[in-house]
């Protein structure tokens, strides 16, 4: 099969558009014919290298799939349309036990530890296999399963979302943010955003009440004054560092910050007395569980909430695509088409 590998750590210029071997049938897996995969920042990590897991090389990237099944493992019929649950479990561990897929001993991300969708073919469990309804194309399949999974495991699992929530979601113009503006307006909240200047207006299109610009002022007095000196109930952040003490200072009493990233650095400070004194919950996320991805995919499939598409390229043009994602330009889902 053709697939975009790369064989050393570093720039997009080490990912090669090159022949790689076709995965093989295993019991309790399925092969699926990748038709499109989407871009998320993980990728870009491993492509440089993590500090913590070590990556077999040559490595495959991609963890938002869509495609056909080429051989079900038993439990679908070749040819189904079908997107990836990109969370991997071990099945057997107390965690996974218990329906907490995501707290998983082996947890794994598809195209982490695995070879992921930068390819034509690709090899998953069956159980990661979710059907697709005929309206939904591939692309639009394949951009939502990482981002709306993480946004519904913060917002609605983590944080206890309720209706009439004021909810600030940090950086509402990257693909979680605008995933956790839909899913809260849907459910009802009062959504407020951060994010470059450049895209306000879109991020207000998504749902956003108001989009404060996250590099100029202190955008947690802006939320103070918009409700009534309250503050917000839950603030989504994956930003880190550079807007930690702000999404903080946005809270509410009782309120509960939400945090699934650092991307600015991860050595935030916290001072204890707003911690106890306001009562409030500092919860961390990370992906999702199964059920939650099924019920996310349902607002999907009727037409409640949508991924946000910024470029489809070809899987040749993946370095290309990546040097987007990096230059921070897009806004919404950079997805990689495969023919
Ligand atoms: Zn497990």
């Amino acid at each position: 099969m053709k697939a975009v590998r790369f064989h050393e750590h570093g720039g997009p210029e080490v990912l090669r558009y090159e022949e790689a071997p076709d995965p093989v049938a295993a019991p309790g897996r399925a092969i699926v014919r990748v038709r499109a995969c989407a871009l998320n920042h993980l990728d870009l990590w491993e492509r440089r290298g993590l500090d913590r897991v070590k990556l077999p090389l040559p490595h495959i990237s991609g963890s938002d799939v869509a495609g056909e099944v080429v051989d079900g493992g038993g439990g679908f019929a070749a040819g189904q349309r079908v997107m990836l649950q990109p969370g991997l479990r071990c099945g057997a561990c107390a965690a996974c036990r218990r329906g907490h897929d995501n707290q998983c001993v082996q947890f794994d991300v598809l195209g982490l530890r695995s070879d992921g969708g930068y390819a034509e073919l690709v090899s998953v469990p069956v159980e990661n296999l979710i059907p697709i309804p005929a309206g939904i194309d591939f692309i639009t399949a394949a951009a939502f399963p990482l981002t709306f999974l993480t946004a519904w495991h913060m917002l609605i699992t983590r944080a206890g979302l309720q209706r009439d929530d004021v909810v600030l979601v940090l950086a509402g113009g990257s693909g979680v943010g605008q995933a956790a503006i839909q899913l809260a307006r849907h459910f009802g909240a009062r959504v407020f955003a951060t994010c470059a200047a450049s895209k306000a207006d879109r991020t207000r299109a998504l749902g956003a009440e108001h989009a404060f610009d996250h590099y100029a002022g202190d955008f947690s007095k802006e939320v103070r004054r918009l409700t009534e000196g309250r503050g917000a109930d839950i603030v989504i952040e994956h930003v880190g560092e550079a807007t930690w003490d702000r999404s903080v200072r946005s809270l509410a009493t009782g309120g509960r910050l939400v945090t699934c990233g650092a991307t600015t650095g991860h050595a935030a400070a916290l001072d204890l007395r707003h911690l106890f004194a306001r009562q409030l919950a500092l919860l961390g996320s990370y992906m999702g569980r199964f059920d939650e991805l099924k019920s996310a995919a349902a607002l999907l499939f009727d037409g409640r909430v949508a991924p946000v598409i910024d470029e489809v390229l070809p899987l040749s043009g993946a370095a290309e695509a990546q040097r987007r994602l990096e230059d921070k330009e897009q806004f919404g889902k950079i997805v990689l088409r495969v023919d």
